[in-house]
């Protein structure tokens, strides 16, 4: 899951990044909104954290440009506006959710797997091909009636495998889930990953296509 942050506030900022990684995002940070704008242009974001209070672009005008494309791209706003007009304003105008400053980055980290479990395959916040079960809020994997949590990478690749069964990701594309922008990759680091997650959840629950990438089946 590839983030992107738009806050111009630099020790908030600096927070929700280091959180979102904690928590297995790869997350992209951005200080202004029309940056916002062109960088979602290029990279197919999965969710999108939104400051209203913005330089260049404010928040809203970034939102209304998402909108306008008609794409479906989540958005969370995030903002010290608390008043009720502010939050309508936020919601129609196309924001997913709305989280007022201050809040707990637990609440952010729920919000967001709910976000993303509408964008998703349904109500259950559990991924399952149904061979593999994965708890986005623990990093627990079930397989084979035997239980183990995973690393915050080892769970956002498996994460990204589980998203979209019986599609093979490709090297590149794995990385793009688990690392962001300033993020330094190990020429290696996906098979080091690989080989981890078949430690502890068995050798064939993982698929390699020998030179274009992974996948784990599709539920049968
Ligand atoms: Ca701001």
């Amino acid at each position: 899951m590839r983030i992107l942050l738009v806050e111009d506030d630099p020790m908030i900022g600096a927070a929700v990044e280091q959180a979102l990684k904690d928590a297995a995002y790869a997350v992209d940070w951005v200080t202004d909104g029309t940056t916002a704008i062109e960088v979602a242009e290029v990279e197919p974001y999965d969710l999108v954290l939104l400051d209203l209070g913005l330089p260049s672009t404010e928040g809203l005008d970034v939102l209304r440009r998402f909108r306008k494309g008609g794409r479906q791209l989540p958005v969370i706003i995030v903002t010290a506006r608390d008043g009720v007009e502010d939050r309508i304003t936020g919601l129609d105008v196309g924001a997913d959710d709305y989280l007022v400053k201050p809040f707990e980055i637990r609440e952010l980290l729920a919000r967001m797997r709910a976000t993303l479990r509408r964008q998703g395959s349904g109500a259950s916040p559990i991924l399952s091909n149904g061979v593999l079960e994965l708890n986005p809020a623990t990093f627990e994997v079930s397989a084979s009636g035997s239980t183990c949590r995973l690393t915050a990478r080892e769970f956002a690749l498996l994460r990204a495998l589980l998203t979209r069964p019986g599609t093979i990701l490709s090297r590149a594309d794995l990385e793009r889930h688990i690392y962001g922008w300033n993020e330094e990759v190990e020429s290696n680091a996906v098979e080091f990953l690989i080989h981890a997650i078949r430690k502890k959840i068995g050798a064939a629950a993982i698929r390699n296509v020998r030179g274009v990438g992974w996948m784990v089946d599709r539920p049968s």
